[in-house]
């Protein structure tokens, strides 16, 4: 199954891509996550990435799409992915489109809109802390760690991401809104958009979701 997860920061994408990457055996592929590593180890990506990632500014379209076209020819992506965070623009939609297209693989299955109120993303990335290690999410109010400031699963400390500060947060707000938002229409026109509401609790999203791909 060849699944977009679409929606502003802080909407879910992370949290249900993870659920469901395990639940359909596919991989979930974000490239904030390979960015972010990228420049954790300082490569020649991560040192062109670097600044735009800090700022909330989207990474130039060429970058992105050349690091996916390498990810989605990795074999375990070959029966499926889940794709979070990508595309963000209708440049990286289009070249989505005609790599699927030259690999001979099928166009995508479904993209699934996250839709959650301004207000309700601002207060969850205020809240959202990350294991350092595993990558494991949190949420101060909804999903605390049993221990505070300590990953449950693997026991390292948790952190903040550098981009929930709230003035970039802001600055990501508006990029989705110019940028990414007109990719609801472009794959509303396509006829695979599925919307979900995902303001409720985690659990609820999580079966909506899951209703949505049977
Ligand atoms: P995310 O973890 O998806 O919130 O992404 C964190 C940051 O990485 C974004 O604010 C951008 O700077 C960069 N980024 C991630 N994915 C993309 C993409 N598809 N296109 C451009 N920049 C991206």
């Amino acid at each position: 199954m060849r699944v977009v997860l679409l929606g502003p920061p802080g909407s879910g994408k992370g949290t249900h891509g993870k659920g469901l990457s395990a639940e359909l055996r596919v991989p979930l592929i974000a490239t904030g996550d390979i960015l972010r590593q990228a420049i954790a180890e300082g490569t020649r990506l991560g040192l062109a990435a670097q600044a735009d990632v800090k700022s909330g500014r989207l990474v130039a379209d060429e970058t992105v799409l050349g690091l996916i076209e390498t990810r989605l020819g990795m074999a375990d992506a070959a029966n499926g992915f889940l794709l979070d965070g990508f595309p963000r623009t209708v440049a990286q939609a289009d070249g989505l489109a005609s790599l699927l297209e030259s690999g001979g693989a099928r166009s995508l299955d479904h993209v699934m809109n996250l839709m959650v109120p301004i207000e309700t993303v601002v207060g969850r990335l205020r809240e959202r802390r990350l294991c350092g290690s595993c990558g494991a999410i949190y949420n101060l109010s909804s999903k605390p760690p049993k221990v505070a400031g300590q990953c449950d699963l693997c026991g390292q400390a948790l952190k903040q991401r550098a981009d929930d500060e709230p003035a970039t947060v802001r600055a990501r707000l508006e990029v989705y809104e110019r940028e990414t938002a007109p990719l609801v229409a472009y794959y509303a026109q396509r006829g695979i958009l599925r919307n979900v509401d995902a303001a409720g609790p985690a659990e609820q999203v999580y079966a909506a979701i899951r209703q949505l791909l049977k």
